[in-house]
């Protein structure tokens, strides 16, 4: 998807929303363009606003302030069933009494489309989410897969505008998960539609997402596409939420990097090797001496806490290449060189810390 060219219609505008319970902020001033066609996720941990955000754009909510559009009309008066867009929710919120493939058609059948078409349209998004021929199964008889690919069909069939996936897979087990993450970016590249999706697992929307808005507290601290976010991060909370980062400040950010403002490290952009082994120092590369405190071994790579002479803490990740678990995890101790490009200390906006 290329998310660079600038006369894209816009699907989904925000402009300054805020939804306020109460004291709580939930929704913060918050500004926003998903563009036609976009898989766009709305990433944060629990409570940050992306759950709100969705019913904003669905009707179930009412924004405190602000504008919302969709295709350039203003809609925060209209309510849901006026508003072209379906939503999908974690349980699937199937209907256990019908079968699938009435649960399915229940979206054309109170639009009073007739039968013959009902079960053309059915029988196409069988196909769709590859379930074909199950039509006349119970929701009880499908696994937590299948129901969910029944719920997107369900979704999908009046081929709304948008599409708005609440946590959709948040009851699958990992592996399935990781299929159904593949099956549902094909299935939303071949209807073309606009799909706003809800997660907290930043693994999942760098997989999936065309672009990702990181909220936190009400707020979204940055938008972009996945590489930019996890390569660029703008804020520290970004650094720290998407993928581990090293955040440094003060002392610590003057000794390693000559300057004393907010950067991030990717631990695996740093490069380890014993102490004494390590090449001369130049401009372009940054360089830290220490001692192993923890070893934590991950499979394909482990992940090493170093504390640097002079005070301070980085961790460190490197590939198991030719390392056996025996030798990675006796590491603990050992003095080490550190070194990375000067290129990849991240910059940050913010106070520092971690979410
Ligand atoms: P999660 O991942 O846990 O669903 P979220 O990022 O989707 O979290 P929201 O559900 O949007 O977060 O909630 C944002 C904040 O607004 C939370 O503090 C929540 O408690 C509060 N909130 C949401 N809905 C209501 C409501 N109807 N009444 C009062 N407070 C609410």
């Amino acid at each position: 998807m290329n998310t660079m060219n600038t006369h894209r219609e816009v699907a989904v505008q925000f402009t300054n929303v805020c939804r306020y319970f109460g004291d709580v902020k939930a929704v913060d001033q918050i500004s926003l363009e998903v563009y036609d066609g976009e898989f766009f996720s709305l990433l944060g941990p629990s409570g940050s606003g992306k759950t709100t955000c969705l019913r904003l754009i669905a009707g179930f909510e009412m924004p405190t302030a602000g504008s919302i559009r969709l295709y350039g009309t203003e809609v925060s008066t209209i309510p849901p069933y006026d508003r072209d867009v379906n939503t999908v929710f974690q349980d699937y919120a199937l209907f256990p009494h019908m079968d699938v493939g009435d649960n399915i058609a229940y979206g054309l059948m109170i639009r009073k489309v007739p039968k013959k078409e009902r079960e053309v349209r059915v029988n196409e998004m069988l196909e769709l989410v590859r379930l074909p021929g199950m039509a006349r199964r119970k929701p009880s008889q499908l696994s937590g897969g299948q129901r969910q690919r029944v719920a997107l069909a369900r979704a999908l069939i009046n081929h709304p505008r948008v599409l708005l996936l609440d946590e959709p897979l948040g009851a699958l087990d990992l592996k399935l998960r990781q299929e159904m993450q593949i099956e549902l970016k094909s299935i939303q590249e071949k209807v073309g539609i606009t799909f706003i999706f809800v997660t907290h697992d930043q693994e999942e929307a760098l997989t999936m997402s065309d672009r990702v808005a990181v909220f936190n507290r009400g707020k979204i601290e940055q938008v972009g596409a996945p590489a930019e976010i996890y390569e660029r991060p703008a804020t520290s909370f970004v650094a720290g939420f998407v993928g581990t980062s090293n955040i440094l400040s003060g002392d610590l950010a003057q000794r390693l990097t000559g300057s004393p403002d907010l950067f991030s490290i990717r631990p695996e952009k740093i490069r380890m090797t014993p102490e004494g082994s390590g090449a001369s120092p130049d401009p372009d590369t940054c360089a830290a001496v220490g001692t192993i405190r923890d070893v934590i071994y991950l499979g394909v790579s482990t992940r090493y806490l170093v504390e640097v002479d002079g005070g301070g803490d980085l961790t460190v990740v490197q590939q198991n290449l030719d390392a056996a678990p025996g030798d990675v995890v006796g590491a603990r101790g050992s003095r080490v060189a550190l070194t990375w490009p000067r290129s990849t200390n991240r910059r940050l906006s913010g106070q520092g810390g971690t979410p």
